[in-house]
This record gives structure tokens, C-alpha cells and sequence, in this order.
């Protein structure tokens, strides 16, 4: 067996250590005689798996007792629509800010429940930047302000938090959750789906301030209520059980590696040196201005697109995986999340370097 390196934006690598874990586990958790997949959610053994990762999670990202931390289903995308359903209450307009494709998105769902006032956009411009908050139109009135920490597909990401006074920030962290260190409370909601830093698609992890609990409108769908989803321990249904066990496997392994602390110098490290090794080239280019470049997801083109098969085909002999660009972006992406290894990294540089003295 050889392990590739995955540079799929989503799902996306897991620790190989994780994944074997997983497989020795597989058959007879600890003993009970049965995989994880078969244990009742209410049993002693299951709770305590999703307690600790609950706790686990807490510990990394430094969530507080003021925070509920809701393990949900339905990926991100389903949170578009949860978020307004439960938090404009009263109110009937939201803040949202559009950096790229995700929050284009969040937007456009959004506007199904809500009265969406797009406070900033740099859509003209081709999503390469943030607009400066100096030109926000913010509402100070809004049930919230919704962001997009960092854009995936355009590999756009915000090197600050913005500061929305009492109106709370949500943010759509799926590709940037503990990545790096973050301070919690200056979020209301802070939503993620698994696939990138956290476990298996589908699960979507978010930590509410309990202040914002009961707020949701009337016809929400149950399991879609905050509150009712807090009360319930995540358990008002079946919850989706080894995605969350997974969770909480991966939430070790980033304990063992240093926590968020450390693992961001990595990442940093990973990131400085990909987009360092880009700018030195005139063959590859990344078209995002400098301070808004991702650390996770790194797109580049290459100096003739007609290259772009030849170059996929021999990184695939490589085995350096899913390298192909977003349909609606074109050229290259290479997602490094954390569990990415920095040899994956330095793998890819090498192939590059080979690739444009070949071709170039
Ligand atoms: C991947 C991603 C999503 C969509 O996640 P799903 O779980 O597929 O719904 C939403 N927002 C961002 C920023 C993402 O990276």
C-alpha cells in the first residue's frame, strides 16, 4: 500500500495515524465487541466518545462554557439556511460580506429568509482581495454579519477579524477551522463542515454563543434549532456517530501534534514556502494579492493552459492527487490542510520544478 498525497480541497486527507486507528478499531471498539457504527448513540460507551471529543474540540479551538458546540448534519451549506432561520428573530435584515464563491452562496440562500444587505463586495475585481472594512456598509441594526474567513475555491483568505461592535459575527470557518489559533469570543457563530480539517463530509461542527439560543423562528425545522439541537446534547436524533468518532480521533491527533499553536507555524511554513516558490517562478502564478493569500488552499496557473493535462497526468504518476483547479477558476489548487504533511508539500515544489524545466 502506498498513501498518496491528497491535495483535494474537500473531502481531504485525514492523519494517516487517524485512518489507523480506525481500522484497529473497527471491528471491536475497546473490547464491546462491536464497531462504533453499531453502538446505540445513548449508550455509556457512545457518550463518552462524543463527550470527549466535544471536550477535545473545546480544548483546540478555546471554546468557553459560554459557548454551546452543536455536532450537526447536513454539511455547511445546510448552516446557510440555519444560520438566518435562527438568528434574525425580530429583525429582518442581515450583514453579509462577499469574498468569493462560498459566501456568494451563503448569500443566495440566505436571501430566501432574509433581507440580505451586502455590506462589502469585491466581485469586480475578481474576488483577489478583501474589501477594506473602512468601506463597509454595515448595518447597525442587523440580526448579524456573515463572513467567509477564508474562500476555498479562490484561496482568498482574511488576515483579520472584523470588528462589528454588538452586532454578532457569524463565520463560515470549513476550510480554516483550527488551522491557527482564533479568539473565540469575538464570534457569535462559528460554523464548519468536517471534510477539511475536522473528519468525514456531511458532519458540520459549530459553537453558538448561548446568547443567541432561542431566537429561531417559529417554523424552523426542528432539526435545524439551535436550542432545541444544545438541549438535546446533539442528540435529538440519531446524530451521525462515527463521523463524530472520527471527529474526535482527529481532534487527538492535533492534540499530539502541539494543538492549533503549532500547527499553525506548520501550516504557515507549508503555505510561505508553496507561494514562495510560486512568485520566484514565471512559469506559475497565484493572482491573490499578497496579504490575502490562503494558507490552505493555494490555486496557481501555469504559464500555458494547454499544459494543465500534461502537468495533472504527471503528478498523478507521482502520486500527488487532485490537483485540478475549481471548474469555475480553472488552473491548479493545491488544498494543504493540516493534515497535509510538509513532505506532501515539498513533494509537489519538486514536481514543479521538474515540470517547468521540462516544459517551459
Ligand atoms: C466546503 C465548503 C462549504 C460546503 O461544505 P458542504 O459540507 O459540502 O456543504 C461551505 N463553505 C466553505 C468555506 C467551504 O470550504
Amino acid at each position: 500500500m502506498t498513501r498518496a498525497y491528497n491535495f483535494c480541497a474537500g473531502p481531504a486527507m485525514l492523519p494517516e495515524s487517524v485512518l489507523q486507528q480506525a481500522r484497529d478499531e473497527m471491528l471491536d471498539w475497546r473490547g464491546t465487541g462491536m464497531s462504533v457504527m453499531e453502538m446505540s448513540h445513548r449508550s455509556d460507551e457512545y457518550v463518552a466518545i462524543a463527550n470527549a471529543a466535544e471536550q477535545d474540540f473545546r480544548d483546540l479551538a478555546g471554546v468557553s462554557d459560554e459557548y454551546a458546540v452543536l455536532f450537526m448534519q447536513g454539511g455547511a451549506s445546510s448552516q446557510f439556511a440555519t444560520v438566518p432561520l435562527n438568528l434574525l428573530g425580530e429583525k429582518s435584515s442581515a450583514d453579509y460580506v462577499n469574498t468569493g464563491i462560498w459566501s456568494t452562496k451563503a448569500i443566495a440562500e440566505a436571501r430566501r429568509y432574509a433581507k440580505v444587505n451586502v455590506v462589502a463586495s469585491s466581485e469586480s475585481s475578481g474576488f483577489l482581495e478583501v474589501p477594506d472594512p473602512s468601506v463597509w456598509r454595515c448595518d447597525p441594526d442587523a440580526a448579524y454579519l456573515h463572513y467567509t474567513p477564508n474562500e476555498t475555491i479562490g484561496g482568498l483568505e482574511y488576515d483579520f477579524v472584523p470588528e462589528t461592535g454588538d452586532v454578532p459575527l457569524v463565520a463560515d470557518m470549513s476550510s480554516t477551522i483550527l488551522s491557527r489559533p482564533i479568539d473565540v469570543s469575538k464570534f457569535g457563530v462559528i460554523y464548519a463542515g468536517a471534510q477539511k480539517n475536522i473528519g468525514p463530509s456531511g458532519l458540520v461542527v459549530v459553537a453558538v454563543h448561548k446568547s443567541l439560543l432561542g431566537r429561531a423562528r417559529k417554523e424552523i425545522p426542528t432539526m435545524m434549532d439551535y436550542k432545541v439541537t444544545a438541549d438535546n446534547g446533539s442528540m435529538y436524533n440519531t446524530p451521525s456517530t462515527y463521523s463524530w468518532y472520527l471527529a474526535g480521533l482527529v481532534f487527538q491527533w492535533l492534540k499530539a501534534q502541539g494543538g492549533v499553536e503549532a500547527i499553525g507555524q506548520v501550516n504557515a511554513r507549508k503555505a510561505e514556502k508553496l507561494y514562495g516558490f510560486i512568485d520566484a517562478s514565471d512559469f506559475y502564478a497565484n493572482p491573490i494579492t499578497p496579504r490575502f493569500r490562503s494558507r490552505m488552499n493555494v490555486p496557481f496557473t501555469l504559464a500555458d493552459d494547454a499544459l494543465n493535462n500534461a502537468f495533472l497526468k504527471g503528478a498523478e504518476a507521482r502520486k500527488l492527487l487532485n490537483l485540478k483547479g475549481h471548474r469555475s477558476v480553472g488552473g491548479m489548487r493545491a488544498s494543504i490542510y493540516n493534515a497535509m504533511p510538509e513532505a506532501g508539500v515539498d513533494a509537489l515544489i519538486d514536481y514543479m520544478t521538474t515540470f517547468e524545466k521540462e516544459r517551459a
